[in-house]
């Protein structure tokens, strides 16, 4: 199932999913979204969301942040900064920033939390300073188990900041707004388009049986290539596509 945040003031994000097929972001096959091994691991699903694609599309990526900027006007209007943890979330922290600061009349900051090189987050010293005893909504692109947000707020928290709120892009991760804000401990979350789409094991995935629904998998996103190395002859009778 597929749910996209609407607001009768804002009939144009009723557009956004035709965009993300358009471009390519959410596609439709035989995909396999986790590391095959050990043997039975794995969940297959017939979508599969490119999230890396939507930036390089300035159109849609617009379209996005003025939504974005839309929900934390209505939601949480009292804030300072929008921040995005790196390096997924960095252009539509700014450019949310841009949308808000129009809407508002009133400079709000843009800032990213850097990743170093084990992954961990940390905020630079120069948005330490921004973000100190401000009031900060975390942008997150895409989300499957809110853990990147955990870590990223961590950071923040740590430089000083109060956070207000939390928005995605996409929320994959089967929780509510609400069970997620819970989660967080933060006073509000929104989530711009909701995910719930089916993935099975590998044994009962209807793509992978002799069936009509069975479809070629697809080797050029997710773990598929791994997975038609491991089984090739459940590739040989799916056969592959890119
Ligand atoms: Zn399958």
């Amino acid at each position: 199932m597929i749910q996209v945040a609407r607001d009768p003031n804002d009939p144009d994000r009723h557009e956004l999913l035709p965009d993300l097929k358009k471009i390519d972001v959410l596609r439709e096959g035989h995909f396999v979204l986790k590391q095959p091994q050990p043997a039975g691991q794995g969940k297959h699903s017939g979508h599969y969301f490119d999230k890396s694609l939507i930036w390089s599309w300035p159109n849609v990526a617009e379209k996005i942040c003025t939504a974005l900027s839309h929900e934390i006007y209505i939601g949480v209007p009292d804030l300072d900064v929008v921040a995005g943890p790196a390096l997924g979330a960095i252009i539509p922290a700014y450019s949310t920033a841009v949308h808000l600061s129009l809407r508002l009349s009133r400079q709000i900051r843009s800032v990213w939390v850097e990743k170093d090189e084990n992954g961990r987050f940390y905020m630079p010293r120069l948005f330490a300073e921004v973000v100190k005893g401000k009031r900060v909504v975390v942008v997150e692109d895409v989300t499957t188990a809110v853990a990147s947000v955990v870590e990223a707020m961590k950071a923040l928290l740590a430089a000083g900041a109060i956070i207000s709120g939390v928005v995605f892009v996409c929320n994959r991760s089967g929780m509510t707004d609400k069970e997620i804000a819970e989660k967080l401990g933060v006073p509000w979350a929104k989530s711009l388009i909701t995910l719930s789409l089916p993935t099975y094991d590998r044994n009962v995935c209807p793509y992978c049986q002799l069936t009509v629904d069975r479809r070629p998998i697809n080797v050029s996103l997710g773990y598929g290539a791994d997975f038609a190395s491991l089984y090739p002859s459940v590739a040989e009778i799916c056969g592959t596509t890119k």
